[in-house]
């Protein structure tokens, strides 16, 4: 499933070709991964890509109407007069499509009138979701939403997690307190911080807080600079795997030999997810 960096990976694969792109047209093939009601207008021609933002594990397309005078901005948020988000769920993925065929699962595409390739999206087990926002701040996808994983300064981690109870394991993946960490890089960021996934988020000392942050931001950053982790089906949008599943020092290790200490990782069964952890070096 893809998370933060998989997600950040596909930004800044598309970055590049998508602003500044003019627009031909949107299909969409399936309405029902759409949430909340479509725009007016679809961006068509005349239109433009903006620019691609990102928080959590949604992307943000900005599209510029004609004739407007775009705000010279850092963010997506204020490059656009309309913005396509898109949340990946289990397999959703933007692709980059140069023949005519689509791929199988694809449910919609954007075509530019002046490129060859088109960006479509596939998404196999549809569980993704689309949604067109006036502003992405108010939109849908991102309405029950927590700060995002590798913006949060050490202080606002420290007082989130001081409100939950919660074991770090649920905390971390709960995209309404903290938004971009799922099931892989949640076993690999408490590794690297050397916490038990059962221990109570607020029980936490601030060296311990500190810890984590330094490891949320070391792991995910590395992740990104490694086009993120291919599981089961993340590919980047010409098809490529990502190559940090290779880096992993706990994910999908069970039984082999932990790097920190030699004592086997250990996988743990709970709600259908496998959790992986080292007993020895993430005590408690
Ligand atoms: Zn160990």
């Amino acid at each position: 499933m893809p998370e933060l960096p998989e997600v950040e990976t596909s930004k800044r694969d598309l970055e590049i070709f998508f602003t500044g792109a003019p627009v031909a047209g949107i299909r969409i093939h399936e309405k029902r991964i759409r949430v909340g009601a479509p725009p007016q207008d679809l961006p068509g021609s005349g239109w433009v890509g903006a620019g691609i933002g990102r928080h959590g594990k949604t992307l943000i397309m900005g599209f510029s109407r004609p004739g407007t005078n775009l705000p010279a901005g850092e963010s997506a948020a204020d490059r656009g007069t309309l913005f396509l988000l898109s949340r990946f769920g289990m397999s959703g993925s933007w692709r980059r499509i140069d023949s005519r065929t689509n791929p199988p699962h694809s449910h919609l595409e954007i075509r530019f009138s002046d490129r060859r390739s088109r960006l479509v999206w596939v998404d196999p087990r549809r569980f993704g979701r689309i949604e067109f926002a006036g502003d992405p701040r108010t939109a849908h996808l991102l309405s029950q939403v927590g700060p995002d994983a590798l913006a949060i300064s050490p202080d606002d981690l420290g007082t989130l997690l001081s409100s939950t109870s919660r074991p770090l394991r649920g905390a971390l993946m709960d995209q309404r307190l903290l938004a971009g960490v799922g099931n892989i890089y949640m076993a690999e960021i408490l590794f690297a911080a050397r916490l038990s996934p059962f221990r109570e988020s607020r029980s936490l000392s601030s060296s311990e807080t500190l810890a984590l942050w330094a490891a949320l931001q070391s792991v995910l950053e590395a992740a990104i600079t490694e086009g993120g982790s291919t599981i089961h089906s993340f590919s980047r949008e010409d098809g490529r795997a990502g190559g940090y599943q290779r880096h992993h020092l706990v994910y999908g290790r069970e039984g082999l030999p932990c790097t920190g200490c030699g004592l086997p990782v250990q996988r743990t069964t709970l709600e259908a997810r496998s959790l992986y952890h080292c007993l020895f070096c993430q005590p408690g």
